[in-house]
C-alpha cells in the first residue's frame, strides 16, 4: 500500500503557467480558408472519435546542437517526410492524449495537461528522445485551442481530444537515437464515449501474448506498444469480446492492464484495488486522480499485485463487486464480463464505478469544486 506520490504524480504536481502567460509563445501562422460554420456542425451532428481533425495543429523540430525550434501553429495537413526517417524503421515514437472541454459559460478547459507534459518526458526518457520543456508543451496546446477555439464542441460528453506526438524524422538507417525530431499536437473533436448509456464492456485475458515486459516499454506511452496489441486484440475481437485484458510477462500469472486502459477492482468491503505500477504498466493520469479521489472518500485503497487466479475466486465468491477501467478517452468503464481460457465470470455491480464518473466528469466540466487544483484554463 502505497500514499507516497509517484515520481510523475509529484512532477505533475508542480505549479504551471497560466495559459495566457504561454499564449502565443508559438507563432500563429493561420489557415487561409478555415471550416465554415456550417463545416464545423455538420461534423458536430454525427461526432465519433479519431476520425476528424481541426483546422491547426502545433509543429516544433529538434536538431541536436540546436534544441526545440521552429515553434509554430500552422494549418493542418499531411507532413512530407524522408522515407528513411527513422520513425519508420525503428519507431522511435511517443504520443499523449488530453481533451479539452467547454464549460457552460463558453470558456475552455483541460484536465491535468501538466500530468500529460510530464508524462511525455517520461517517456521521452526511455525512448531516447529529446524531452520537451513543460512550457512549450502547454504553450502548444493553448496556442493550438485558442486558434481552434470554434472546434470545441458544447454537446454533453463531447470534448476536443488533443494528441501530441513526437516522431524521429532525421533520415537515418543506423540504429541510434535520432538527431531530429519533430513535435506534433493535432485535434480531434469527439463525441460521447457512451452512446448507449453506461454500458459494462466484456475483457478477454489474453493467454499469451503481452502487451510489455520486464525492461521493455511498458510505462511509456509509445506507439510500439500499441502495435504488439493489435494481434491479441484482434482474437478478443474474434471470440466476441470488447477489450483485451494482459497479464505480466514474468509469470504471466497477475493482471496488469488493458490495452490502454488501467484496471481497478472494487471489494464488497468498500475497499478498492489496482495493480501496483511494476514499470510494465502505463501510469494513468485517470488512475491517478481516482486513486487521490478514493483515498479522500475514505476507502481503503491498495496498489498491489492482483493475480488472476485471486480475482476470478474473488468474483466467483462475491468478494468483489465492482471492476473498472480508466483511461482519458473514457474516464471509467465498468467491465462485466472477464473471461480467458477456462473461466468466464460476470460482475454486475457498478455503483462505485458510475461515482466515480460523475465526480470525475463534474469537475473536468465545473460542474463540482476542484479541491485538487486538476483543471486549468486554456482559453476564456
Ligand atoms: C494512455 C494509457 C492509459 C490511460 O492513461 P490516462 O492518462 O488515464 O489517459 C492506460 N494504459 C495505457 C497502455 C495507455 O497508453
Amino acid at each position: 500500500m502505497t500514499e507516497t506520490l509517484s515520481e510523475l504524480e509529484q512532477a505533475a504536481a508542480l505549479p504551471l503557467p497560466t495559459a495566457d502567460e504561454v499564449a502565443g509563445a508559438w507563432d500563429l501562422h493561420p489557415k487561409k480558408h478555415p471550416a465554415t460554420r456550417e463545416q464545423r456542425e455538420a461534423i458536430f451532428n454525427r461526432l465519433s472519435f479519431g476520425v476528424d481533425y481541426t483546422d491547426h495543429m502545433a509543429h516544433a523540430v529538434y536538431d541536436e546542437g540546436k534544441g526545440w525550434h521552429s515553434k509554430v501553429i500552422e494549418p493542418y495537413g499531411p507532413l512530407t517526410l524522408d522515407p528513411a526517417a527513422a520513425v519508420f524503421h525503428y519507431g522511435q515514437e511517443i504520443f499523449e492524449g488530453l481533451k479539452a472541454y467547454r464549460h457552460d459559460d463558453g470558456s475552455i478547459w483541460s484536465f491535468r495537461p501538466g500530468y500529460n507534459a510530464a508524462r511525455l518526458n517520461a517517456s521521452a526518457r526511455r525512448l531516447a528522445i529529446p524531452e520537451l520543456p513543460v512550457e512549450d508543451f502547454l504553450a502548444s496546446i493553448v496556442g493550438l485551442v485558442r486558434a481552434d477555439a470554434d472546434w470545441v464542441p458544447s454537446v454533453p460528453g463531447s470534448s476536443l481530444y488533443l494528441r501530441p506526438f513526437i516522431i524521429a524524422t532525421e533520415p537515418f538507417l543506423g540504429v541510434r537515437s535520432a538527431r531530429r525530431l519533430d513535435y506534433l499536437c493535432i485535434a480531434s473533436p469527439s463525441g460521447p464515449y457512451f452512446v448507449n448509456g453506461f454500458q459494462p464492456i466484456s475483457v478477454w485475458v489474453s493467454p499469451d501474448y503481452h502487451r510489455a515486459g520486464p525492461g521493455g516499454t511498458g510505462a511509456a506511452k509509445c506507439g510500439g506498444n500499441y502495435a504488439s496489441s493489435l494481434v491479441p486484440k484482434l482474437a478478443a475481437h474474434e471470440e466476441g469480446f470488447d477489450e483485451v485484458c494482459f497479464l505480466d510477462a514474468a509469470t504471466n500469472t497477475n493482471v496488469d492492464e488493458l490495452g490502454g486502459m488501467n484496471v481497478f477492482v472494487v471489494y464488497e468491503d468498500g475497499s478498492v484495488s489496482t495493480p501496483v505500477l511494476t514499470g510494465n504498466i502505463l501510469e494513468g493520469g485517470t488512475r491517478g486522480a481516482i486513486l487521490q479521489i478514493l483515498r479522500d472518500r475514505g476507502n481503503v485503497v491498495r496498489e498491489e499485485t492482483i493475480p488472476l487466479q485471486s480475482l476470478i475466486a474473488d468474483i466467483e465468491s462475491g468478494k468483489v463487486a465492482e471492476v473498472f477501467a480508466c483511461g482519458t478517452a473514457a474516464v471509467v468503464t465498468p467491465i462485466g464480463r472477464i473471461a480467458g481460457e477456462g473461466f468466464d465470470v460476470s460482475v454486475t455491480g457498478g455503483d462505485v464505478t458510475k461515482s466515480i464518473y460523475d465526480q470525475v466528469t463534474s469537475i473536468q466540466l465545473g460542474h463540482a469544486p476542484d479541491p485538487y487544483n486538476w483543471t486549468y484554463q486554456l482559453s476564456a
